[in-house]
Order: structure tokens, then sequence, then C-alpha cells
């Protein structure tokens, strides 16, 4: 069977790793990773491809014979990767360029949870300054300032002041620094709370929820620093009982699959929902993203014990109701090791160090794995692996609890050396608090 897989961060090597772990698929397997990683590389059975642009995806996998595409990142799905492929008949799991929406635009996302009755902040949306900044006026601080489009992580504000708010509206309506994705803002109410995340996967009508995980995306200890695509992860999340999961999928999930379905957009795909629950229990969402979080895949993929091509292929046929995830009981965590410089200007071309010395296992009883994310084959140098991007590796661990889990991800993480690596040593401070 052959499979592509389009990105070439962490979320997709944890997606390839678990993938090629497939037990119901006939072998051999072979996977084509769109365009990779040193990690993907690496792999027995994938292959990585240099390919980013729609046409020659198709193309690609027309020529191969796929049995279907695994969309990771939101770019292609945003440019319409999933409308391409279908009209060529080509099985892919993701939303449509219009069901991207939900990610590609605040403005749309949050009309959309006003239309189906989705819990969200109070917002307003402004394509003029002087408008904007009269609201700001009005509501005061803190509030929260948003780019309507995609701006990597950078187009978020959470002003404390005033005068930052203002300044964020001047940065995005008047100084164009976000160009367009900054054109417009959607202003909203500032939420207090704890930051979860919850991500299933839908075949258009069913949902079938994952694991739930919550990351960490301040680059410095205590959450404290710049935002980042995030620190490191950890599943579950024990914030989310089951009685809050249960209100989430009423209050969150269903609306949310059947608002697109009513609106002729069956939504198929992963559906990331970021969400604030409030003291009081109060859950809000603060962001939809049409794809996995990462980190939070790989601690999500190295607890999932069900076959995902299967779940994949139910997702695919329209039958996720027929099917059920099983789940390892033992948390994971992942601890991000990152460039130096990340995340304004990471440095690429560091050699890494250690990870061939890392104790391996077989498959079955693996109970740690080193993702890959920015990092390329130095083909010249006798294939040394050297970093290529902010997130570098991702160290994942299955522990009898965050706490063992945590301390065992540091151990491994201390013996791979880069320069100038940067590393959050509290990654799961807050389950590891609530839960001695
Ligand atoms: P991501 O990089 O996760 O895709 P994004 O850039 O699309 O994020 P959001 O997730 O909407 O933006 O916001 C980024 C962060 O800003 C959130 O994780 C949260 O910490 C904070 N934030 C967003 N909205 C609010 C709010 N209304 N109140 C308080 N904090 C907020």
């Amino acid at each position: 069977m052959k499979l592509l897989v389009v990105g070439g961060g962490g979320r997709e090597h944890a997606l390839v790793w678990k993938l090629l772990q497939s037990s119901t698929i006939t072998r051999p397997i072979q996977i084509f990773v769109a365009p990779g990683n040193a990690g993907t590389a690496l792999e027995d059975g994938v292959e990585n491809i240099a390919l980013t642009a729609i046409p020659e995806l198709l193309e690609f996998a027309k020529n191969e014979a796929v049995a279907f595409t695994i969309v990771g990142p939101e770019a292609p799905l945003v440019a319409g990767i999933v409308d391409a492929f279908r009209a060529e008949g080509l099985k892919i799991f993701g939303p449509t360029r219009q069901a991207a929406q939900l990610e590609a635009s605040k403005d749309f996302s949050k009309a959309f949870m006003q239309r189906h009755g989705i819990p969200t902040a109070a917002y307003a949306t402004f394509d003029s300054s002087a408008e904007a900044h009269q609201y700001l006026d009005e509501k005061g601080a803190p509030i929260v300032i948003k780019a309507d489009g995609l701006a990597a992580g950078k187009g978020v504000v959470v002003a404390v002041t005033l005068e930052e708010a203002h300044a964020a509206v001047d940065a995005m309506l008047v100084s164009h620094q976000l160009g367009n994705a900054g054109a417009r803002v959607v202003i909203e109410e500032f939420l207090e709370g704890e930051e979860v995340s919850f991500i299933v996967m839908a075949d258009g009508r069913h949902v079938l929820p994952l694991a739930t995980s919550q990351d960490h995306k301040r680059l410095k200890a205590g959450d404290n620093g710049p935002n980042t695509g995030g620190m490191g992860a950890y599943s579950p999340a024990p914030m989310i009982t089951p009685a809050l999961h249960a209100r989430i999928m009423r209050e969150v999930i269903d609306p949310a699959i059947n608002g697109m379905e009513q609106e002729g957009e069956n939504y198929t795909g992963f559906l990331y929902a970021g969400l604030m629950i409030a003291p009081d229990g109060g859950i809000k969402v603060l962001e939809f993203n049409c794809r996995m979080g990462d980190p939070e895949t790989e601690v999500i993929m190295m607890r999932l014990k069900s076959c995902l091509v299967s779940l994949l292929e139910h997702a695919l046929n329209g039958t996720l109701d027929k099917v059920e995830a099983e789940w390892d009981r033992r948390p994971a965590l992942g601890v991000v090791m990152a460039a130096h410089g990340y995340p304004d200007s990471p440095k690429k071309g560091d050699v890494i160090r250690g990870l061939a010395e890392l104790p391996s296992m077989p498959a079955k009883e693996k109970d740690y794995y080193v993702f890959h994310a920015g990092t390329t084959l130095d083909e010249e140098n006798g294939k040394e692996i050297v970093t290529a991007g902010g997130r570098v590796l991702c160290v994942t661990v299955l522990g009898d609890s965050v706490k063992m889990a945590q301390r065992r991800a540091y151990e491994i993480a201390e013996q791979i050396h880069f320069d100038g690596c940067q590393m959050r040593r509290d990654i799961g401070y807050r389950a590891i608090n609530n839960r001695k």
C-alpha cells in the first residue's frame, strides 16, 4: 500500500511513524512524505519527495497510485489541495478550501460560531483603524487583537494596556506589518482560564474524538516569554474530566460539524479546537484549526493503540461512527528542542549529535521516540543530521505518570546536542501539580 503524507514537521513524522505500525494494511507499505525531514528520510519504507506545489503533488499521487493522502499543515488545505485531489477522484483526508476558512479567517470562524451557537469571546471585526480605535476606547483593556488571516502564530496580540492595543491595531491596519493577513482585524474580549486543545477526526458527519492534550505555547518556563508554535505537550489533559469532555462534544464539536454540514461544506479531516476553560467551568472557543496541532500530534500518536490506517479509511468512507480508538492508559509527554534564536530567527545548519547512540527497541515496545521537525540530512558531510528549522526535535515519552514521563524525556533530551539548543525544563508542570 502506498500513502502520501504532505508536510515536513514533527506532526508529520509522528503520523508517519504511526502509519508504519498499522496492522490492517497490505505489506509492503510505502509512504511518501512531501517534503518530510531527516527523521522521515531515515524510516524504513519511507521516501521523502521534494514537492510542495499542489499540481505536482496531484500528478505524483496519480502516477504512484497512492491509496490516499493525509495533509498535515494548514497552508495546502487553505490553498485547496483537497478540492484539487477530489476533483480528480483521489482520496485525501482533510477539509476543503472553504471548510478550512474556519482556520484561515478569524472573522469567518467567529461569525460561524455565532451562527451555530458555539460559545466564544464577544468580538467585532474592523477594516478601518478609526473604528477599531474607537471600539478599543469603549471596551478598555485587557483586550485581544487578532489579524483575520494566517500569520504564522504572529497574528494575535493579548494587550494588557490600551496603549498596546492601539499599537497592535496600527501595526496591522495602518502600517500593514502582517500584509494581507492583517488587513482586517478581529478584536475580542479577553478571557481568563486554562487553555486546552481538543482534537477530533471528522468524516463529514461523524466524529471520533482523539485523546485529549495540552501544549505549552510560550518559549520560557512558567509559560512566560514569546508565543511559539509549541514547546512541549502532554496527553491526556487532566483538566478534561469525562463530564467536561461530554460538554465540549455537545457545545463545541457537534455544533461545528453539524453547522458545516448545514452550510453544505461537510467537514472531513482533523478539527482542532483551542479552548479556554474559565474558572467557573465555562467553555469558550479561542480558535479552530483545520489540522492537528504540533506538538500535540506527537503525544497523541504515542498513545494511539489502534491502527491509524484503519481509522483514516473509516474517515474517508464516512463510517467513523463504526469505530473506536484505543489509547494507551499511560500519559505521554513531549519536550521540544528548538534552535538558537527561535522563534524570531532560528539558526540553521548545526550538527545534531547523540541521536544514533540512543537505545533502540522494537516498534511495538517503544515507549519513547524522538520525532524530527526542522532537521535535514547533510549529504555532503557523511549524512550528518543538521538543524533546518525553529523547532528541531520533539522527545516524546510514555510513562507510568506524567512525572515519570517528564523525567525520562529530559534524560533522553540530555543525550542529544546541538549548538544553542533551547528547551523548556518544566513541560507538564500543570499536569504534575494537578495530580501528584
Ligand atoms: P495558533 O498559533 O495556535 O494557531 P493563532 O495565532 O491562530 O494561534 P489564537 O490561538 O487565536 O491564535 O491565539 C493565540 C493565543 O493567544 C492563544 O493560545 C491564547 O493564549 C491567547 N488568546 C487568544 N484569544 C484570547 C482571548 N480572547 N483571551 C485571552 N487569551 C487569548
